[in-house]
């Protein structure tokens, strides 16, 4: 299959490219579309060829449901039989925007979707394309993101098209995507609402809304507990070389790396650093993500870079880390997965080893 790929910021191509994706959705093939997260891999709800296509594109669990994108004036009780005061409230505040809500789910939405769940995933993007996409087919797109099951979700369209090159027959390009990690899921089902993935809407801007709200157990440090967004237990975010993550104050965090790259000589080594560190090491391949001073830019570019360390084969990484308030809660949750949990300790006696 020919992947045609789309630049939508010019009118002519643009029209053209509205026009296609809608007439590929709605017989029941698959379009990559930007949102202001990542980009999302899309199937028109009303077809089960394009539901399954999703699945069958990225190689993806069938248990693992999808995210139904809406647009303003979209009826919700086409997809969810209850919509809650306070899921009202967070919906008034913060869409279009990073946020998905698990609702219970309407009669006759596909189990494809909700992957035989009760409830359903609902966000409304605010980036223009997918706005104007919907709005224009007057449809509901089920999407997860454009990546390969395991990779990177996506934030470029070279990345889309790299992962779905000869998969699927549209790639819109929006350009990067603003955000660059995947929206904020919080499950308004139970009392008081749980947030399922820490996302691109910060636990401080859900709290404003609704106080109580909490996280799911399975997010934080008892490993025992299983996530209950099905999504969370499988392995993501992974780039192929392992990689190692600094902790403590940023000079701490300097010391423990110089240290791992001694230890790691001989490899091909890759360092994830900010624009302040980034000429402190002798590494193969150094890369930033902007300032430190900077936690939403440092965000955009996180997966880009952790594509980028495949692309030079790396063997082993390192990377430093930030504080966990605002995005920062968000690009931990990802970076402590792409680094499967292992940090960097340096002990009393002044050493670090890589093999802890
Ligand atoms: P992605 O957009 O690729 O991150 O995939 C959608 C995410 O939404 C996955 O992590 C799913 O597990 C999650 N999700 C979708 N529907 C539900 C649901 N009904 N309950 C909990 N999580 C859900
Ligand atoms: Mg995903």
């Amino acid at each position: 299959m020919e992947t045609r790929w789309v630049k939508m910021e010019e009118t002519e191509e643009a029209e053209e490219g509205y026009a296609e994706a809608i007439r590929l959705l709605l017989a029941g093939q698959n379009v990559a579309f930007p949102t202001e997260t990542v980009y999302g891999l899309g199937g028109y709800i009303g077809t089960e060829e394009g539901l399954r296509g999703i699945f069958q594109a990225k190689g993806r669990p069938s248990d693992n449901p999808l995210i139904v994108h809406v647009y303003p004036g979209y009826d919700i009780s086409q997809v969810a039989r209850e919509v809650p005061a306070s899921a009202e409230s967070l919906m008034a505040r913060y869409w279009p925007g990073p946020m998905t809500l698990i609702l219970k789910k309407a009669e006759g939405l596909s189990p494809l979707i909700t992957a035989g769940l009760d409830t359903v995933a609902v966000r409304m993007p605010s980036h223009p394309v997918a706005l104007e996409l919907m709005r224009r087919g007057q449809i509901a797109i089920a999407a997860p993101s454009a990546n390969l099951s395991g990779r990177p979700s996506p934030t470029t369209a070279a990345h889309v098209y790299e992962d779905m090159k000869g998969r699927i027959p549209l790639i819109l390009d929006g350009g990067p995507c603003e955000i660059g990690l995947e929206s904020t899921i919080i499950d308004m089902t139970v009392n008081p609402p749980m947030v399922l993935r820490p996302g691109g809407l910060t636990l401080e801007e859900i709290a404003e809304v609704l106080p109580d709200v909490c996280m799911d157990p399975g997010l934080t440090v008892q490993k025992d507990v299983v996530p209950k967004a099905p999504g969370m237990k499988y392995r993501h975010y992974a780039p192929k070389a392992p990689m190692w993550m600094a902790l403590g104050t940023p000079d701490a965090q300097e010391t423990q790396i110089r240290q791992g790259l001694q230890e790691a000589k001989g490899l091909r080594r890759g360092v994830l650093t900010v624009d302040e560190h980034c000429r402190d090491y002798d590494a193969e391949v150094v890369l930033s993500l902007g300032s430190r001073r900077d936690p939403e830019g440092m965000a955009a570019h996180l997966f880009d870079a952790l594509r980028r360390f495949d692309e030079e084969q790396c063997e082993i990484l390192f990377t430093e880390t930030i504080g966990s308030e605002g995005i920062g809660n968000a690009f931990m949750n990802r970076l402590r997965k792409a680094c499967g949990g292992k940090t960097l300790k340096g002990d009393n006696h002044g050493g670090t080893s890589i093999s802890d």
